[in-house]
């Protein structure tokens, strides 16, 4: 083997609560019918010491990243550590009703995150870790942690945004159009992040 990816635990910016909060869905999943910790339990390539995955999600001691998903488009995914030391990665998708109708979970589980990293994430997911938790996700004027448009956190953006706060029914159409062309993100983010930040 060659190309082996470096150990290096990169860790998103963000609070312990934002990245549980990203995941509540599939979690509170997790020990329902066919989604019990063992049905989704992942054998890797790698002969080791076995650690216990224990009730997964209760034992979770620190995210390292994780990512919101959406029934039938995108795949939740986290990483971190459990209370045992063991490293972790579970990503889970499922059909447009929900994980009650169809759906899928995948958990792995080592104690060594050599081996998370190189034979239990693929490489769309282990790039998207690295990108999202390279990018910074601090507000540029108050330095709060959380979920951003664009450089500034919700309320940071409207202070600037002075003519469009009092005007509910432009601010979804404005955030939206400042994500996408202003900042680069696609249409399907921008629209997640719009519906995610502004309350009608
Ligand atoms: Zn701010």
């Amino acid at each position: 083997m060659s190309d082996l990816r470096p150990d290096t635990i990169y860790k998103y910016n963000g609070t312990q609560e934002f990245l549980q909060e990203n995941m509540s869905y599939p979690y509170s999943e997790i020990g329902t019918d066919g989604y019990d910790v063992e049905d989704i339990l992942c054998q890797h390539p790698i002969n080791e010491d076995p650690v216990e995955a224990g009730d997964f999600p209760n034992n979770i001691k620190e995210h390292f990243w994780s990512h919101e998903g959406t029934s039938d488009e995108e795949t939740w995914s986290s990483c971190g550590q459990l209370e045992n030391g063991a490293y972790f990665f579970f990503t889970a998708n499922c059909c447009y009703t929900g994980f009650d109708v169809s759906g899928s979970m995948s958990l792995y589980v080592s104690p060594s995150w050599h081996t998370i990293v190189n034979f239990c994430m693929d490489e769309d997911t282990y790039n998207q870790y690295v990108k999202e938790c390279s990018e910074s996700k601090m507000c540029s004027s108050c330095d709060n942690e959380t979920a951003l448009i664009g450089e500034h956190c919700k309320e940071c953006f409207w202070e600037n945004e002075d003519e469009f706060r009092q005007d509910p029914k432009w601010q979804f159409e404005h955030v939206f159009s400042k994500l996408t062309h202003e900042y680069g993100k696609s249409r399907e983010e921008a629209n997640k992040i719009a519906n995610h930040l502004i309350c009608f």
